[in-house]
């Protein structure tokens, strides 16, 4: 088995919509961010990335890079995969927190953990999302941005263990 840990943050720009674990959610703000900004998926391609020994999201995905410019943090996502499979891995489970005061995360939750279990190749039961604010405390409690970290962990694809 390999773990990883990822966590990434993101401020608010100008804007009518965020995109967190692959949904689209209104809000009085957009994600300020070279790609689509979405915090979660960045935090889990980094935990993922982290199991598999192979550094960041941003040695991978260059932030300076044209190509990356406003894409769909999904497709990074289905690239990392890649390499997980290429490793010989699959995922064992993801567990994952959004810190944001705002919008409300609760009523996405699960529509998030389908479509990040779609990407992972996992069924939804291995990934756990939660949300919660710090109580208007820090940046993310300022609302100044959203936070988000991850946990992973990858099993060898061979062993044929759920
Ligand atoms: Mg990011």
């Amino acid at each position: 088995m390999r773990i990883g840990h990822g966590f990434d943050a993101h401020r608010f720009c100008e804007g009518d919509h965020v995109v967190i674990g692959g949904v689209r959610i209104p809000h009085t703000h957009a994600m300020l961010a070279h790609s689509d900004g979405d915090v979660l998926i960045h935090a889990i391609c980094d935990a993922l990335l982290g199991a598999l020994g192979l550094g960041d999201i941003g040695r991978h995905f260059p932030d300076t890079d044209p190509a990356y410019a406003g894409i769909d943090s999904a497709r990074l996502l289905q690239r990392v995969m890649a390499s997980v499979r290429d490793g010989g891995w699959r995922l064992g489970n993801l567990d994952a927190t959004v810190i944001a005061q705002a919008p409300r995360l609760g009523p996405h939750i699960e529509a998030m953990r389908r479509r990040l279990a779609e990407l992972l190749e996992a069924a939804p039961e291995q990934v756990n999302i939660k949300a919660t604010t710090t109580e208007r405390m820090g940046y993310t409690g300022r609302g100044e941005g959203i936070s988000a970290h991850a946990v992973v962990l990858l099993q060898e694809a061979a062993d044929g263990a759920a």
